[in-house]
């Protein structure tokens, strides 16, 4: 247990996935039983979002604290500065580190529908660099994760712009960085090149979401941003309305991904598995 930045570079892949807490309050009292299922299935770690403007922050430590002290997992806490304070965001940290939490994912997070240009404007932190330094700066010894983008980000103008911007985030204190959702592993691997010949030598986990129903996709696309190939369409056109082979392809097509990553020494794989820790059990045993 520690610093997830001490899991790389072992020779193998870390495997992490991502859990979210429910809006639900009915789900939200299964999500210990999903994380003592995932604790079984042993991924190096979880990482758990963070509602930007805190819309969810009381749960999201609440899960962090099951998480870590109950499920006995490593726990990467996302932290969203967007809406945020500099104090609140201490006093975030202070309670991160209280339940025993030592990484955290530093995000400026999307902005909130009902906040206003000035709000937006006028936050501490313009972008997830800044937050990155300021935890560094705070001494209280939490290793710093970051995002980056395969398709770049929705608001670069450029995929240089972009690239930049990631490599500032790790200037200022990111030791790790998990990547959105793709289902096209060429732009992933051809960020990890444009990085490394910028000189980031930090890990960088891949981002991979199985589609195990057509409703999912419409959502999942328009949150990331990303493109999806014929290969993936053609199962949703084929299989969408048949749940058990929508399942059993969009698993298949996750599976494939990540193995030819490994092929290619993929530092990470972290899964977006949508509270549901059997994706991961099937696709970790798969890979
Ligand atoms: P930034 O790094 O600030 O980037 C945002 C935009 O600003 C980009 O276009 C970038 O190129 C540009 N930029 C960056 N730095 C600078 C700079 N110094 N000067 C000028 N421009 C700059 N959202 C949540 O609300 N909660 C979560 O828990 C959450 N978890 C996520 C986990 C992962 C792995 C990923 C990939 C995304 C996650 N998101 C989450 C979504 C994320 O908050 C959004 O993508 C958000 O729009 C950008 O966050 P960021 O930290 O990447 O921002």
């Amino acid at each position: 247990m520690g610093s997830v930045a001490d899991l790389y570079g072992k020779g193998r892949p870390v495997r992490s996935c991502e859990i979210y807490p429910p809006k639900k309050e009915e789900e939200f009292l299964n999500i210990h039983n999903k994380l003592d299922r995932l604790a079984e299935i042993g991924p190096d770690f979880v990482s758990i979002t963070y509602g930007a403007g805190g819309s969810n922050a009381g749960k999201a430590i609440d899960i962090a604290d099951y998480a870590k002290n109950k499920a006995k997992l490593e726990v990467v806490s996302h932290i969203t500065s967007v809406g945020f304070s500099r104090e609140d965001l201490s006093s975030g940290l202070k309670r991160f580190k209280e339940i025993g939490i030592e990484n955290v994912l530093a995000l400026r997070g999307d902005r909130p529908k009902n906040m206003t240009d000035e709000q937006f404007d006028s936050r501490d932190f313009s972008h997830a660099n800044e937050m990155a330094e300021f935890i560094k700066t705070s001494n209280m010894g939490f290793t710093v994760l970051g995002a980056c983008y395969p398709h770049r980000h929705p608001e670069s103008a450029s995929d240089e712009e972009d690239l930049l911007n990631t490599v500032k985030k790790v200037e200022c204190g990111c030791q790790v960085l998990i990547s959105q959702l793709f289902f096209e592993n060429e732009y992933f691997l051809r960020l990890v090149d444009n990085l490394r010949k910028k000189g980031v030598t930090a890990p960088i986990s891949a981002g991979i979401m199985p589609i195990t129903s057509a409703k999912q996709l419409g959502t999942t696309v328009t949150l990331s941003g990303t493109t999806v190939p014929e290969s993936l369409s053609s199962i949703i056109s084929k299989y969408g309305e048949n749940p058990e082979d929508m399942r059993k392809y969009g698993l298949e097509y996750a599976v494939n991904q990540a193995t030819d990553l490994i092929k290619h020494g993929v530092d990470g794989i972290h899964l977006y598995i949508m509270n549901k820790p059997e994706l991961a059990e099937e696709i970790f045993k798969a890979i």
